[in-house]
């Protein structure tokens, strides 16, 4: 089947699946601290349901699954889901994106179930600082999960930490020692508009260009990483001496929508092509549940893509915010 290019062309073979909205915690650029409304249990996907869309999409060139929310490890039975989208042909690469809480007591079962990719959410080695960000005291969980997955032998395991200017300037150096030391790639992604309290402002960003100069500074000198895949949204570079990968997502001091080749899959079942915009969206489950098969969904698909605008609904300058769904309601 021809595979999904859109009027710019884009391949899009990058799927994200979002498995829930919850939570166990509660960063503040993410979601509110009181008074969550969650999406009613019977509007979540099923792992069914989830299965049969990978499939679609992998018959149109998908190849690259990720699992995400919300918390996926809050699903009940996580693996037996990534067991299942492992199977599916011609899903080459399966990771998932999780905030780390309930990886020690998971890691074996998920790496039984196939996983080997994973990247765990650590804005933070301070306790106070973590507590503050994330309005829990639950950094000993995460590291506990972090070392249990490389006691395991998961691999490559990634560290995401959100860059907000003004708070997490101490972490940094921090962060990248530990990845140096441990063998973990540390992922800096630039605070996006998509907290709950529409606190983001552009001020608030930490950039790329920032974050390069004070690890420089301070630890050695960084190169780009020669013959990275131009399509994928991270800059990456490696410290000089050999020790050590920082990543970056810049989606708003460098936008990659030029090359952007992602398409989300809501836990409440919508497609969105665009993180950044909520222009474009389509209802996949209502689809599912009316009973459409093979070539409808295959449309969906088709469509969602036709109607991806080219790059982000985010302002080049201003403070425009006023996205209506947060980051844990698409699926990070
Ligand atoms: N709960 C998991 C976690 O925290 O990794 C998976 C879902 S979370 C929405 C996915 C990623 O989104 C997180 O790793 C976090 O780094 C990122 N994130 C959340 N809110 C963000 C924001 N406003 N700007 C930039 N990144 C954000
Ligand atoms: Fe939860 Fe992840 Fe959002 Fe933090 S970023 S509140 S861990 S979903």
């Amino acid at each position: 089947m021809p595979p999904l290019v859109d009027t710019f062309g884009r391949l899009h073979d990058n799927l994200r699946i979002s498995v829930t909205d919850r939570c166990n915690i509660r960063c503040f650029y993410c979601m509110p601290e009181h008074e969550v409304r969650f999406v009613p249990r019977a509007e979540i996907l099923s792992f069914e349901e989830i299965e049969r869309f990978a499939r679609v999409a992998a018959t149109l060139g998908v190849s690259k699954l990720r699992v995400t929310g919300g918390e996926p490890l809050l699903r009940k039975d996580l693996a037996t889901l990534l067991a299942m989208l492992g199977r599916v042909p011609g899903i080459r690469d399966l990771a998932l994106t999780t905030n780390g809480l309930l990886l020690a007591e998971q890691a074996e079962a998920l790496y039984a179930a196939g996983l080997r990719r994973v990247n765990v959410h650590l804005d933070t080695l301070d306790r106070e600082r973590f507590r503050q960000i994330t309005r829990r005291d639950e950094l000993g969980r995460v590291l506990a999960g972090i070392h249990a997955c490389r006691r395991l032998g998961f691999g490559p395991i990634k560290i995401n930490a959100v860059a907000v200017k003004g708070l997490v300037e101490p972490d940094i150096v921090p962060l990248a020692r530990f990845g140096r030391e441990h063998g973990f790639e540390i992922r800096f992604i630039e605070f996006m508009p998509l907290d709950a309290q529409g606190l983001w402002q552009r001020d608030k960003v930490l950039l790329a260009g920032d974050i390069v100069a004070m690890l420089e500074r301070e630890i050695g000198p960084l190169e780009e990483i020669p013959d990275r895949d131009p399509r994928a949204p991270a800059l990456e570079y490696r410290f000089a001496d050999g020790a050590g990968r920082i990543g970056f997502i810049a989606s708003v001091s460098r936008p990659f929508c030029l090359n952007c080749n992602r398409i989300r899959l809501t836990a409440d079942g919508w497609v969105r092509t665009c993180l950044l915009s909520d222009r474009v969206g389509m209802d996949v489950k209502k689809a599912f549940r009316d009973g459409a098969r093979g070539e409808e969904l295959v449309e969906i698909f088709r469509e969602a893509i036709r109607l991806k605008p080219p790059s982000h609904d985010l302002a080049p300058s201003g403070n425009g915010n006023g996205f209506i769904r947060t980051m844990c309601q698409i699926g990070g």
